[in-house]
């Protein structure tokens, strides 16, 4: 379980299950790529002593090529997406991934896919609410499990310091003991 806001984890979830959604699209195109590989490979390969085999051979080339472009494209897709939007939610980049964010889910939208144009949204929806809270960039403590909190000296407010021997807190400044 994640040490994060529950408002920076939901921009996560969003984001991710976007990303995801690009990743799967890959993955399919990626199986069909390979699937037609492995099924026309004696196409390509075959003695070729026959004349009328180029006719069969070189429409097999260029769908072959195009797959293979396609999961390709695929790819470099899925990988822009991951780096624009949960990429950099992740290191709190809120504010630089509002627009990838609007941007994949404009995209997801007119390319069919609702699943992750609902998910983009929401993640560049709470991108801008979480720029508001904590500013374009958030501090790396927001993203990391909480430090224990500082001592600070009552009197003067300066950090205190913890004196093992004695097993008290000292404040260097009022040069006292708490
Ligand atoms: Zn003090």
């Amino acid at each position: 379980m994640s040490q994060r806001p529950a408002d920076i984890w939901s921009a996560h979830v969003y984001a991710a299950l976007g990303v995801l959604s690009y990743l799967f699209g890959f993955l399919i195109s990626l199986g069909i790529c390979v699937w037609f590989w492995w099924a026309y490979w004696p196409y390509l390969y075959s003695d070729m002593t026959i004349w009328w085999w180029p006719i069969i051979t070189v429409p097999v080339y260029y769908v072959a090529a195009g797959i293979t472009a396609w999961a390709l494209f695929g790819l470099i897709i899925f990988l822009l997406v991951y780096i624009t939007t949960l990429k950099k939610i992740d290191e709190g980049r809120f504010e630089s991934a509002k627009t990838p964010c609007l941007f994949w889910a404009i995209v997801s939208l007119l390319t069919g896919s609702l699943f992750a144009s609902i998910f983009f949204f929401l993640a560049y929806t709470k991108a801008g609410e979480l720029t508001a809270k904590y500013g374009p960039i958030a501090i790396p403590a927001l993203l990391v499990p909480t430090p224990p909190p500082i001592q600070t000296c009552p009197n003067c407010g300066n950090p205190l310091t913890y004196e093992a021997k004695a097993g008290r807190w000292y404040c260097g400044v009022c040069s006292t003991y708490l």
